[in-house]
């Protein structure tokens, strides 16, 4: 059939695009990551080897619609680093996905894997597209025609994709079968975050979620606070927040807010966390028209005089035209980059402890770790098993951050950069250049 013109006029230069209000994502992480550097004199060299992304692959993702038109998609994966193990990360579909964006969440995987002792390097997925406007065969043809593309990136012991956002178990079952497929056998150590059926782990799902809330516990131990006491505002109702939030309140934590794209919801006397799941589960994911609560908008929720904050929508939530407004005594980063530099400078002045993303949500990649382990094994541990080893890494995972950041003196943010660079930097010198 031959293109039309048409065919091109729904293309990814389309797209729409929210405008940021941020700082460019990969000069944010440079920026955490000179701090860091100049307190480990990291040499020069070994410096912009490890600010520079090991490999850039961009591809063209064209996809037949249910119409029979075809769009073309803008498919990235980053691979950060592999100095300490084969490279890990999700794929995120979404809008706004650009290079820029993927280099630095791989980037922040690989200190993310450092910090939490997890022997993988850093690297990141994404394709420019809304799924929410897509059929569910619209995406499983662009899953699969963009894993086609990656067959030689991606590998059990290359580099394994896991969800983000956007992205499920069901999506991982589509890599799984399109990369075992090419390769001939089935290999269901290439993706993390896959159904337990095919291979996947149980908690893995619940994993980013029950780590936010256990570093946030942590936390609260050292301020001398009570979680039967505590007030939490979560912004962001999908894989992270919405776990955070019913594991805090099943701690006894008071949650008073949360939102999603459809805006905020506030109830002062607590809300009943588990029933907007469930209304989220019957309303197409969405919490629009939940009516046990206020409506409120992101700036308040932000805003709002709580002990806790949990972050867990996107990048660059908090700016400096809001982050004074922040009254929480701990922010624990559910997503990723969800502050940005600027930002921190005012946290920091003002005493809010944060929990940084590359610690808070190192759940997901460690439990992403016991799932490859049991794969390779294949044999499976229980629920409690992969629970308790989680529950253990991320408490180790505080502690070290927290007593690196008092032996430097400097926010835990920093005390995690330092802590995962010197690691990576310590593994680089001891393989040396090769040539
Ligand atoms: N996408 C998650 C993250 O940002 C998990 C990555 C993984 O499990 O590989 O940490």
């Amino acid at each position: 059939m031959p293109f039309k013109r048409s065919v091109y006029e729904r293309s990814i230069y389309q797209e729409p695009a929210p405008i940021r209000d941020s700082d460019d994502p990969f000069q944010s992480m440079v920026e955490r990551f000179d701090v860091a550097a100049e307190i480990l004199e990291l040499d020069p060299g070994f410096y912009e080897y490890l600010i520079t992304p090991a490999h850039v692959h961009i591809t063209a993702v064209p996809v037949e619609m249910d119409d029979g038109r075809v769009k073309m998609y803008e498919g990235i994966r980053v691979i950060h680093n592999e100095v300490l193990g084969p490279s890990k990360g999700g794929i995120r579909f979404a809008p706004d996905v650009s290079v820029d964006e993927v280099k630095a969440l791989a980037a922040w995987m690989t200190w993310k894997c450092a910090v939490v002792g997890v022997p993988f390097g850093g690297a990141k997925g994404g394709v420019r597209c809304n799924p929410k406007a897509m059929s569910p065969k619209e995406v499983e043809r662009l899953t699969r025609r963009y894993t086609a593309n990656l067959i030689d990136v991606f590998g059990p012991d290359k580099d394994i994709p896991a969800p983000d956002m956007n992205t499920n178990a069901q999506i991982m079952a589509w890599v799984l079968d399109t990369y075992s497929m090419h390769s001939r056998r089935t290999e269901n150590a290439v993706v993390t975050g896959k159904p337990v059926l095919l291979g996947g782990s149980v908690g893995r799902r619940e994993a980013t979620g029950r780590g936010v809330m256990t570093v946030t516990l942590s936390a609260m131990e050292r301020l001398g606070m009570r979680a039967d006491e505590s007030t939490v505002a979560v912004q962001g109702f999908g894989n992270v927040g919405s776990v955070a939030a019913q594991l805090l309140s099943e701690q006894g934590c008071k949650i008073v807010a949360v939102s999603d794209v459809t805006g905020g919801y506030y109830n002062a006397d607590g809300l009943d966390v588990q029933a907007m799941i469930e209304y989220t589960e019957a309303n197409n994911g969405s919490l629009e028209g939940y009516s046990e609560a206020q409506v409120i908008t992101n700036d308040e929720l932000l805003a709002l005089d709580v002990d806790v904050l949990i972050p867990a929508a996107k990048e660059d939530q908090i700016t400096k035209k809001n982050a004074g407004n922040v009254k929480a005594r701990i922010i624990a980063e559910g997503a990723n980059g969800p502050t940005t530099p600027a930002a921190d400078d005012i946290l920091n002045e003002q005493g809010t402890l944060v929990i940084p993303d590359i610690l808070a949500n190192a759940g997901g990649v460690t439990v992403s770790y016991f799932e490859w382990v049991q794969d390779r094994q294949g044999y499976f541990w229980t629920l409690d098993r992969v629970n308790r080893r989680l529950d253990r890494a991320m408490r180790e995972a505080f502690d070290n951050v927290f007593e690196a950041s008092e032996q430097y003196d400097v926010s835990l943010r920093i005390g995690a950069y330092v802590l995962g660079i010197d690691k990576v930097a310590t593994a680089l010198q001891m393989r040396g250049i090769y040539g």
